[in-house]
C-alpha cells in the first residue's frame, strides 16, 4: 500500500500535540489527484486549528492549508472540473490536510503554477496572497492616492498586502514588532513604519495623516490592536479585522460605529474563493503579480515539516518574519 508521512493532531492543545506519522494513501478517485508536495506554507490559522480556536471537522486531523508540488497521478476528471496530468506543477491555499509529503485531493481546489514562479513562492503565497487579494480588491477596494494602515506589516500576509497596496498606488503605514521587522517592511515598500511596541500607533497615524485618519485598517493582530485601530479611522472608514494573532476580538457594541459612520468587516478567505471562477481570478491575479515581480515573496525561515512544532512556536512568539516554509 502507498503511504505518506504527515503531521497529525489527535487532540487540541499546544505545539506538542503534533505527531509525525505514517498514513495510508488511497488511489485518486474521480475528480481527484495525487500531489507530491515540494513546499508547504505555514499560516497562523494552523495554530488556531491546533489549539481549537477554529474547529477542525474531526480528529485525528492533518494540519496545514497551503502547499505547492507536482501531480503524480490523476483519477478520471470530473465533468466540468479542471484537468491535471502527471508532471503538472500545482498549488493550493485553504484546503485542510497540507502538512504531509503527498496527498490525494480534489482537482478543483488546485491551480497551475505559472512558469517562473518557484514552488516555495507558490506555497508561501496561495493562502496569504489570496487573502491579501480579497482584502484590498474585494472587502475594500484600495485606490491610488489613499493611505492605508496594515498591522504586522512584516509578517506573511503583511509583506504581501503591503506590496499589493503599493502596486495599487496607495501609501502604506505599517506596524512592526521590532526594528529589524521595520527594515523588512520598508524593503517591501512600506512608506511609514511604526514600531508599535515603543510608539503609540494611534498618535503616529494621526501625525502622518494630518489628523484625518485612514479610510481602511487591515488588522490581523486582533485583540491587542482593535480599539486603537478604530481610533485611526477617518470619517466613514472601514475597519477590517481578519485575524487573532494576539487573541480574538471581544464582542463589539455596534453603537460604537454610529458617531463616525464606521463600517466593520470580519471576513475570511473561504467564501471569496468558494466558486471555481473566483479561485481562478484570485490566484491568477496573485500569481501574475509574482511572475511580473510586482510582489516578491520573502521566505524568512524554513523548518523541516517533521518539526512543524518548532515553526508553530516561532510564529506564536513573534519570532518569524515574512513567510515561513515547511520543507517536506
Ligand atoms: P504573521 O506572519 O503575520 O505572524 C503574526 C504576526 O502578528 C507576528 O509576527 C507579529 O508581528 C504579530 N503579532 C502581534 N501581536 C502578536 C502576539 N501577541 N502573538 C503573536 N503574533 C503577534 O502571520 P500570518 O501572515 O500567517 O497571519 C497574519 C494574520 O492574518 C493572522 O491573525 C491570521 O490569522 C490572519 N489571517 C486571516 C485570514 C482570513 O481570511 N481571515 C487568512 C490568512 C491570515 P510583529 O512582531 O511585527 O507584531
Amino acid at each position: 500500500m502507498t503511504t505518506t508521512m504527515a503531521i497529525r493532531i489527535h487532540g487540541l492543545g499546544g505545539p506538542e500535540m503534533m505527531r509525525w506519522e505514517q498514513l495510508p494513501l488511497p488511489e485518486p478517485g474521480p475528480g481527484e489527484v495525487l500531489v507530491r508536495h515540494e513546499a508547504v506554507g505555514l499560516n497562523f490559522i494552523d495554530t488556531y486549528h491546533r489549539s481549537g480556536l477554529y474547529p477542525v471537522p474531526s480528529l485525528p486531523a492533518v494540519l496545514g492549508m497551503e502547499a505547492a508540488g507536482v501531480v503524480e497521478a490523476a483519477g478520471p476528471p470530473a465533468t466540468d472540473g479542471p484537468t491535471f496530468r502527471a508532471g503538472d506543477r500545482v498549488a493550493y491555499g485553504s484546503v485542510l490536510g497540507g502538512y504531509c509529503e503527498r496527498r490525494v485531493m480534489p482537482a478543483e481546489q488546485l491551480v497551475r503554477i505559472p512558469d517562473g514562479v518557484a514552488f516555495e513562492a507558490a506555497a508561501a503565497a496561495m493562502l496569504k496572497g489570496m487573502t491579501s487579494w480579497y482584502l484590498c480588491r474585494r472587502t475594500y477596494r484600495v485606490r491610488a492616492g489613499e493611505t492605508v494602515l496594515i498591522h504586522a506589516v512584516a509578517g506573511g500576509v503583511g509583506t504581501i498586502l503591503c506590496q499589493w497596496c503599493k502596486a495599487l498606488g496607495a501609501t502604506v503605514i505599517g506596524t512592526a514588532g521590532s526594528a529589524e521587522k521595520g527594515r523588512l517592511a520598508r524593503a517591501h515598500g512600506c512608506d511609514h513604519v511604526i514600531l508599535y511596541k515603543e510608539e503609540d500607533f494611534v498618535e503616529r497615524v494621526g501625525e502622518i495623516t494630518g489628523g484625518e485618519g485612514v479610510p481602511v485598517v487591515f488588522d490581523g493582530v486582533g485583540k491587542a490592536t482593535f480599539d486603537g485601530s478604530m481610533e485611526c479611522l477617518a470619517l466613514f472608514g472601514m475597519m477590517i479585522t481578519f485575524g487573532n494573532a494576539s487573541g480574538p476580538v471581544p464582542p463589539l457594541n455596534l453603537l460604537r460605529l454610529s458617531a463616525r459612520g464606521i463600517t466593520v468587516a470580519r471576513p475570511s478567505l473561504k467564501p471569496y474563493i468558494e466558486r471555481r471562477e473566483d479561485l481562478e481570478e484570485a490566484s491568477s491575479e496573485l500569481l501574475g503579480h509574482i511572475q511580473a515581480g510586482r510582489i516578491e515573496l520573502t521566505i524568512g525561515q524554513r523548518f523541516p515539516l517533521s518539526d512543524a512544532a518548532a515553526a508553530h512556536r516561532a510564529l506564536e512568539s513573534r519570532q518569524t518574519q515574512g513567510c515561513t516554509i515547511l520543507v517536506p
